[in-house]
């Protein structure tokens, strides 16, 4: 792993470039928990990368790899209707 796991996690631990590098895994669950305690951290401290994540499951969630049960109804329906939008995008 890129991140090298200390007594006590902290959001600067990890550079932004890191913290995104980790959220695929993240979201797939695929880390392992200093991993997942790092990323949590860096979240809870850096608004950019939490936009950035939020993007992440965007995207994750059109293409079909994370289940919409796993978002609250606020959220699935700005999805829908951004996924509305992803399709008609891609039309001709
Ligand atoms: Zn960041």
């Amino acid at each position: 792993m890129v991140t090298t796991p200390r007594a006590k996690p902290d959001g600067h631990d990890i550079t932004c470039r890191q913290a995104v590098a980790l959220m695929t895994d993240y979201l797939d669950g695929a880390l392992s928990e200093d991993d997942r305690a790092l990323v949590e951290a860096h979240l809870g401290e850096c608004e950019a990368c939490t936009e950035h994540l939020r993007q992440i499951r965007v995207t994750v969630t059109v293409t079909g790899r994370v289940r919409d049960e796993d978002l609250n109804p606020r959220a699935r329906e700005d999805l829908m209707n951004l996924y509305r939008r992803w399709q008609a995008d891609r039309e001709p």
